[in-house]
């Protein structure tokens, strides 16, 4: 596995002094550092260093929100809300198809960003502006299909209107992960704006700029300001201040913080939909391509450093392919470059932070003390970075190793070996989570019928989690503890509205008319509801 060394991007801007501005130090403007953080609502002084995974070394600075900051941002955000409701919608989605070209255009910068934030490799945070070019273009086109008034069959044929509105639940709090900070910050908000919402949002602190150039790049499309407000602060505190004012949280992150939100969010009668953690199975059967299946467990296992809700950390394989799969998936991984850079080149970058250094490194430790084998991989290389770690494969995980069911959300994945294939799917669906499958086999329909029987909310046939995760005008979520609701789809905008049914009665009435008796109108009714059933009416 090969190294490269970081280099300046195009945010780099000569000499400054790093005593006064951390930023300066590792290459990113100050001056442009400052018109990103500029735009959190903050008011205390206060300030957390953040660092770049890359070297270690300080990144900026971000002031740090209070509750009564927070306060402040919903009440901003309620006073634009009620003035962009008023903006039809054809003028709402033609600024998600301006957003649609404005990210396109700047993805060198925002890649480069992300690339400083979160220490990935330049080809994992390329998807990252990708998904939001997706999801603007998908829902700009598609409004009208999921935001429409629609008629709704009438009690009384003829004679009652029905019409459902959606109407916008109003103030939307997101609540967002360091893992992809740009495309997480902002996907689930750009359906809630389209709907008519305004967003308050608390992104990672680690990756506070990406979220925030996400901000800046919503005005420029041509969203009006306070539509979309950006604090920051540790969630407990922050993310608590804004559970407890928003009309609907939409959370990603992990299962743990998850329940709590939606605890928080049961108390108030406000809805949530939570995007969480998962253990995911992919699937390799005796059919499958076996070279196909070794480059996309590649991907599967060690994209963004395997810090991907989605990623593979349990791969099941069938015996009659198994030691030709092994060899091969070994083998490519072995082949992978690792690198500090914002170059393009590398197969993989760091891990974000220390913590998932020592959860990585503690679940590998712990499956080799209790017997497991590393095929390859397996160790930390502090010599391209701080929080480096390699691609590791695995065999022989066992049940009382922490990495056999515990989310490891690192470059680290289990082999097991299946005979029965109904087995497979029963080991497939062990544990508490159910967010992301792959299967490969090279007859698709038999795939789609397993897919049928594994409890996870997305599954990829021949594919790692591309195939669900970009195909936008389909629901992506977990099943059991991965999540509660969905995004993308028609389910993920219409989650910020609220279904509003309005009825118009012409010429008759619900009660007795023209001096009918109450058993006189209970006969009439009767007689219409068993001729409405004669007739076929639903
Ligand atoms: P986390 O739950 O610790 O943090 C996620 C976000 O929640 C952060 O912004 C954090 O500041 C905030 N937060 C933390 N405590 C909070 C609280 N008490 N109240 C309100 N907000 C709070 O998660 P993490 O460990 O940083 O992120 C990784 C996890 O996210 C993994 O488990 C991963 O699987 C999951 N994830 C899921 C998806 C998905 O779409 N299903 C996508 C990305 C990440």
């Amino acid at each position: 596995m090969s190294s490269q060394h970081p280099r300046g991007g195009p945010l780099v801007d000569g000499p400054a002094d790093p005593e006064h501005d951390p930023a300066a130090s590792y290459g990113l403007d100050p001056g442009y550092v400052r018109r990103l953080t500029d735009r959190i609502v903050a008011t205390s002084g206060e300030t957390a260093a953040t660092s770049s995974p890359l070297s270690g070394q300080p990144l900026a600075h971000v002031p740090q929100s209070t509750d009564g900051d927070v306060g402040e941002a919903f009440s901003r955000a309620r006073r634009a809300q009620q003035e962009w409701t008023r903006r039809s919608l054809d003028e709402r989605a033609a600024i998600l198809l301006r957003l649609h070209d404005l990210v396109l255009h700047r993805q060198d910068e925002i890649i480069d960003l992300i690339c400083w934030e979160s220490g990935k490799a330049r080809k994992h945070a390329f998807d990252e502006p990708l998904h939001i070019a997706l999801t603007a273009r998908y829902y700009a086109r598609t409004a009208h299909d999921h935001l429409d008034t629609r008629r709704r069959l009438g009690v009384v044929p003829g004679l009652t209107r029905v019409e459902v509105n959606q109407v916008p639940k109003g103030v939307v709090g997101i609540i967002s992960p360091w893992n992809y900070p740009f495309t997480m910050a902002l996907c689930d908000g750009l359906p809630a704006l389209l709907a008519g919402n305004a967003v308050v949002t608390k992104p990672d602190a680690q990756t506070m700029l990406s979220a925030l150039l996400g901000a800046e790049l919503l005005e420029e499309a041509g969203f009006p300001r306070d539509l979309w407000q950006v604090v920051a602060g540790p969630g407990s505190r922050v993310g608590t201040s804004i559970v407890q004012r928003a009309d609907y949280v939409c959370f990603t992150g992990s299962t743990a913080t998850g329940r709590l939100i939606a605890t928080q969010c049961a108390e108030r009668l406000v809805g949530c939909s939570l995007e969480l953690g998962g253990k995911n199975p992919m699937l390799v059967l005796r059919d499958a391509d076996v070279e196909r299946a070794a480059e996309g467990a590649v991907r599967a296992s060690f994209s963004n450093a395997g810090q991907l809700c989605v990623s593979m950390e349990r791969l099941f394989v069938a015996d009659q392919v198994y030691d030709r799969f092994v060899e091969r998936f070994v083998s490519r991984t072995e082949a992978m470059t690792l690198g500090a850079t914002l170059d393009w080149g590398t197969d993989m970058g760091s891990l974000i932070s220390q913590a998932q250094l020592d959860t990585v490194t503690a679940h590998v430790e712990d499956a080799v003390a209790r017997g497991a084998r590393v095929l390859t991989g397996g160790r930390p290389r502090p010599d391209l970075g701080p929080y480096f770690y390699e691609p590791t494969i695995l065999e022989g995980v066992s049940p009382q190793m922490a990495c056999f069911g515990d989310e490891t959300f690192g470059p680290v994945i289990a082999l097991y070996r299946f005979h029965d294939e109904a087995d497979a799917v029963a080991r497939a669906n062990d544990g508490d989570y159910g967010l992301n499958a792959a299967i490969y086999s090279q007859d698709g329909a038999r795939a789609r019928e397993i897919a049928r029987h594994v409890r996870c909310g997305t599954v990829n046939v021949n594919e790692a989690f591309g195939a669900t995760f970009a195909s936008i005008d389909s629901p992506m979520g977990g099943m059991r503890q991965s999540g509660m609701g969905r995004r993308q789809g028609s389910e993920g905008i219409l989650r910020y509205t609220e279904s509003q049914t309005v009825a118009t009665q012409r010429l008759i009435r619900f009660a007795p008319m023209y001096g009918m008796s109450d058993q006189t109108y209970a006969k009439v009714m009767n007689a219409q509801v068993r001729m409405m059933r004669k007739l076929g009416r639903p």
